[in-house]
């Protein structure tokens, strides 16, 4: 089969760089070879292109379906502000099924053009099956389940279940129930979760200080969400754990016997202390992936995770996310890691790209097809332009060219 060569300033290979390296692709984009030290020839054969190749991006978190409310929900006012105004803009009537099928496709087509390959998305409702049905994207499905009071615990469950076999039904991609977050899901609900079995879940978790503050004391701004949405309030106030303490133990306390441990990835993170990080990763650290959604968390709280205490805990761990466009104006796997390199500037380009690929990859459980430059997948191939010294710049772009 003819085969297509590419080679640049550096490569990306998933995990390290390599100054010239050469990339084989097949006709159908497939890996054929990768060769870290190319001779001249195999150099001079290939196709240049001025900047870095690395393999397709991974957004492990994203909300398509709230690609409609780009720049409709003020920054900074903190989560619990965000969720409020979320909740009412969210089902505005000028918001027509039209309006948000059009916003979804083109989040679809950007994340493409963007270099991203797959996508982690958040599903509450059938809104984005039409896009998801010709993409070319790879989606893994989280059908997001929520509910403070005991009491409903059963039927929303119940109502996931349904929308997750709807998924499954009508799309070819993998669909699986997950928790919103620990203040928002009740212990009940939660334990129903946990014992569905679910391969992989995803979390949003410790996004606002106010989360923890409700576990620990059963005060804080918390109490002003559950008091304007009219619901009663979680019952886990002030059990005197943080909420991730109180939580991760549902999904791996089942998991004693030969049951295959389930995979969870926390999204966010931003508040949570290093010694929640040290205890997690003592505790379940093969099964649990730390997501990092930088500019989200700069759109809504002002705040950057604890990188350093996650470096040193979970660096194999890291993965990167988008959020909606509810709290980002970009779907975009590079801006996220310019963003952690402009705040946090000690960090490599080989951390931040491996995080953005081959890491995400093994999240969603795509790293058979996606990822590395390994023979036999298919990962897609994306040129980063404008690097300098190793380091992205504010100029540097993504494309897919293969
Ligand atoms: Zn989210």
């Amino acid at each position: 089969m003819k085969s297509r060569a590419f080679t640049a300033d550096a490569v990306f290979d998933g995990w390290h760089i390599w100054p010239h390296a050469v990339i084989m692709l097949d006709e159908q984009g497939y890996v054929v070879k990768f060769i870290p030290h190319p001779d001249d020839r195999q150099r001079r054969t290939a196709e240049y292109f001025a900047g870095l190749l690395c393999p397709g991006f991974i957004n492990v978190h994203c909300h398509t379906e709230l690609s409609y409310l780009k720049e409709r929900i003020p920054r900074g006012t903190g989560l619990v502000n965000f969720v409020l105004q979320l909740m009412e803009t969210r089902h505005d009537p000028i918001f027509s099924p039209d309006i948000k099928l059009q916003a979804i496709s083109l989040a679809d087509q950007q994340m493409q053009q963007a270099g991203i390959v797959a996508v982690g998305d958040i599903v509450n409702t059938l809104d984005s099956l039409p896009v998801k049905q010709s993409t070319n994207l790879y989606y893994h499905h989280f059908v997001e389940c929520m509910g403070v009071s005991e009491e409903i615990a059963k039927q929303r469950f119940e109502q996931a279940q349904q929308l997750a076999a709807a998924w499954k039904a009508h799309a070819s991609f993998p669909a699986t129930i997950t928790p919103h977050a620990p203040y928002s899901v009740s212990d009940t609900l939660f334990r129903y979760i946990a014992l569905q079995g679910e391969s992989l879940i995803s979390m949003h978790n410790q996004e606002t200080a106010a989360e923890n503050e409700w576990f620990l004391t059963g005060q804080g701004s918390m109490r002003r969400l559950y008091d304007a949405l009219g619901i009663s309030f979680h019952q886990a106030a002030g059990c005197g754990t943080t909420s991730l303490r109180h939580v991760l133990p549902f999904f791996f306390e089942k998991n004693t016997s030969a049951h295959k441990p389930c995979q969870l990835i926390l999204v966010h993170n931003t508040f949570t202390p290093a010694a929640d990080i040290q205890w997690a990763a003592a505790q379940f650290q093969p099964d649990i992936y730390w997501c990092l959604c930088p500019k989200a968390n700069l759109y809504i709280e002002q705040q950057l995770p604890p990188l350093k205490t996650l470096m040193t805990f979970a660096d194999d761990r890291i993965v990167i996310g988008t959020d909606s466009l509810a709290s980002n104006d970009t779907l975009s796997v590079l801006e996220e890691i310019k963003c952690l390199q402009q705040h946090f500037p000690f960090i490599r380009l080989e951390h931040l790209l491996r995080w953005a690929t081959w890491n995400g990859a093994r999240a969603l459980h795509c790293e058979n097809q996606l990822g590395s430059f390994t023979p036999g997948k298919k990962p897609g191939v994306v040129l980063v332009s404008s690097i300098h010294q190793q380091r992205l710049s504010s100029e540097s772009r993504s494309q897919r060219i293969a």
